[in-house]
């Protein structure tokens, strides 16, 4: 399976950041015979992001509408997300979890529409700190598998990220045995659920991954790629962890 490395940009991205773009579109042309590359920028940085990637990486949203269209101030519509030159989406992310009341259910029905508009559709899931210590992490994992994976999806175009709450942004990374657990656990999962083709499923990594510690993250097994933020809006940055990927068997 080829690893997605995707770039989360959150609430950055303004005129004077499309350098930033264009050099990470290099990367990824670079990178094209082994990885696939996305960034996911603000809304209103989708269109102009899109054009100067030029089709040589995807570019995302970081939300979606589970509506089609209508009275729905201030969401954005797959339709739009595609007319406006992304092929790929993340939902569920903590931050929309945490500062929008994102639900289970209101994740697993964004998940639905995106994938049925043909987007890839990034599902973001993790447990807190307080879970992990509690020994929680697969029960919670399981859950929010359950129930924000709706039926129906395209498998093959469908990722999971793994995002430890605890490591995003902190710095902080789950030791490589601890990353591995969850993946392989996450895989089971997928698999119990919908057999072989669980298998198509991406399990990416998320939270703090930067480029001193990517190589070590990218190669572990069950590693399908990585959901990077702060590390994502420098092409610096974000070029040395694109190198770390590398073909998989
Ligand atoms: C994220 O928010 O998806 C994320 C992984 O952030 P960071 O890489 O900055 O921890």
């Amino acid at each position: 399976m080829r690893q997605l490395i995707a770039g989360n940009w959150k609430m950055h991205g303004l005129a004077g950041q499309l350098p930033e773009v264009l050099g990470i579109a290099t990367s990824a042309e670079a990178a094209s015979s082994y990885a696939d590359i996305l960034i996911c920028p603000p809304a209103t940085f989708i269109a102009r992001a899109a054009v100067a990637a030029a089709g040589r990486m995807a570019i995302g949203g970081q939300d979606c509408s589970a509506e089609a269209q209508g009275a729905f101030t201030g969401d954005i519509s797959t339709a739009m997300l595609l007319d406006a030159g992304a092929s790929a989406v993340i939902v569920g992310h903590s931050e929309r979890r945490h500062y929008h009341g994102e639900t289970n259910e209101i994740v697993s029905a964004k998940a639905a529409t995106a994938s049925h508009a043909g987007l890839l559709t990034i599902i973001c899931i993790g447990e807190t700190q307080a879970q992990r210590k509690a020994g929680e992490t697969f029960s919670v994992c399981d859950d929010q598998i359950a129930q924000s994976l709706p039926d129906g999806m395209n498998l093959a175009a469908t990722a999971i990220a793994h995002e430890p709450l605890w490591a995003i942004g902190s710095g902080r990374v789950p030791s490589s045995q601890e990353i591995v657990d969850v993946h392989e656990h996450i895989r089971k999962c997928l698999v119990a659920r919908f057999g072989a083709d669980g298998k198509s499923v991406r399990i990416l990594y998320g939270g703090s991954v930067k480029p001193d510690n990517a190589r070590e993250i990218l190669a572990l097994p069950e590693v399908d790629g990585a959901l990077i933020g702060g590390a994502s809006l420098k092409a610096a940055d974000f070029d040395a962890i694109v190198r770390s990927a590398g073909p998989r068997a």
